[in-house]
């Protein structure tokens, strides 16, 4: 008989929803519980109460239940140094250690390590002051990017048109607008191109490519308003060539991997590129040290292999002993968010119609905001739902996953209607 081992899954979002879903289908797990999980992942996970940031908790947690395996969804863990205190305490855990969430954790940290390793990146100068960071930005072309250093919910970052911008920028960041994340800010070069996310695992010696996506960061259809967390997905992104992914291996990942273990933190967990597919070749956006959100979603949906395998090698550092298989389809994510996100919205409106729309053929509905509550599923978030379909294209898949939205009664909600337009226009041009 194949032994079983218990796991904690750390999260309550989409991403974790999706890492539930598939660590739950593995043979290996024993029993799966979710920290604090949400009204979907309470179908494939033990929903326990319990604050990750409690690392103590944490611990007599995984004592108790005899967790043979933590897997950290979100940064904010991570970065409070959960993955070090779970390691200090023989219970293995999958995620970078504090130190080396630094990848995610400080864009300053990141530049210099492109820096001293010559991996492609945008020219930037890091700054410590107001009156330094206007005195340098009046050295630099225009559009110029300003970014906090540190973690800011995906808000940090202002592309500024003109010098009057960018000063403002600078006065709201050192003004604390950011908090502690804008005490350092990194001013950076404009870059031109389309990007695209690179996913891959690294035991902080070996590299397994995963896959690769692309994401609708804006409110609107068309790319347009205001940023959000992401209102959609798809894998992979047929932009990224094999001969680019080859390059960015060769050029972005081997290198940061390599020079992590020369700062003595190897880098140990899932690395996610933010990647500018520019003139001169793919160049790193940025790093972040954990799946992307809804990214996490269309992976896990084209993965066929055992993930528990493959987080264990990670944890266990043999990564070179495992392979990865995923289906020829691609996948699509839309998601649904409440009615004013990603401004104020209302929480604790009702939804229905999950059942339907989750029979739809190649769909799976995964819960991001959301709450069971009396056998009923409550919005509790402002992203809420990931109507995720496969498809033999991204016009399938997204045929797919729009005929379960639509399946879904939940009228204080919305979603966009043009995920995946860029890469429908490609295949629709190929046709
Ligand atoms: P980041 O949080 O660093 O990924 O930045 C958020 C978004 O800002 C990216 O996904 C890009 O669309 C944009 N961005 C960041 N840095 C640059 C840059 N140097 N040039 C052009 N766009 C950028």
């Amino acid at each position: 008989m194949t032994q079983t081992l218990n796991i904690l899954l750390i999260g309550s979002g989409g991403r974790e929803h999706a890492l539930a879903w598939s660590l739950a289908a593995s043979p290996l797990v024993g029993k799966l519980y979710c920290a604090p999980g949400n009204g979907g992942i309470v179908q494939s996970a033990d929903c326990v109460t319990l604050d990750p940031l409690d690392l103590d908790a944490v611990v007599r947690f995984c004592r108790d239940k005899n967790i043979g395996l933590v897997v950290v969804g979100p940064e904010a863990p991570l970065v409070a140094g959960l993955v070090d205190r779970l390691t200090s305490e023989g219970i293995k855990a999958f995620g970078p250690t504090a130190a080396a969430a630094a990848l995610e954790g400080s864009k300053g940290f990141t530049k210099d390590l492109c820096a001293r390793n010559g991996i492609p990146t945008a020219a930037y100068a890091r700054l410590r002051d107001a009156d330094a960071a206007k005195a340098y930005l009046r050295t630099q072309a225009l559009p110029i990017v300003i970014k906090a250093d540190g973690l800011a919910a995906g808000k940090g970052v202002i592309i500024a048109e003109s010098l009057s911008e960018a000063d403002a920028a600078i006065d709201d960041m050192f003004g604390g607008e950011f908090g502690a994340a804008g005490a350092e800010v990194v001013i950076e070069e404009f870059m031109t191109g389309e990007e695209a996310s690179f996913f891959v695992l690294t035991d902080g010696e070996h590299i397994l490519p995963m896959a690769t996506a692309q994401d609708h960061k804006r409110v609107g259809d068309g790319d347009t308003g205001p940023n959000t967390g992401g209102m959609g997905a798809y894998s992979p992104a047929s932009i990224m060539t094999d001969e680019l992914t080859a390059l960015a291996i060769d050029s972005i990942i081997k290198p940061t991997v390599r020079g992590m273990q020369a700062l003595g933190i190897p880098y140990k967990g899932v690395l996610y590129a933010g990647l500018m597919l520019t003139p001169e070749g793919p160049k790193l956006v940025e790093y972040n040290a954990r799946f992307g959100d809804p990214e996490c979603q269309v992976l896990m949906t084209r993965l066929k292999s055992d993930l528990v395998t493959a987080l264990l090698a990670v944890v266990d550092g043999n990564l070179d002993q495992v392979s990865l298989q995923w289906r020829d389809e691609v996948a699509l994510t839309v998601v649904m968010a409440a009615k004013g996100y990603p401004g104020a919205y209302d929480k604790g409106t009702e939804i229905r119609g999950l059942d339907a729309a989750g029979a739809v053929e190649g769909v799976q509905v995964f819960h991001a905001g959301t709450q069971a509550k009396d056998g009923k599923i409550l919005a509790s978030g402002g992203r809420v739902l990931n109507v995720t379909a496969v498809g033999k294209t991204v016009t399938e898949a997204r045929d797919r996953a729009y005929q379960a939205v639509d399946l879904i009664d939940w009228p204080e909600g919305f979603s966009r209607r043009d995920i995946g337009w860029r890469e429908i226009e490609r295949e629709t041009k190929t046709d």
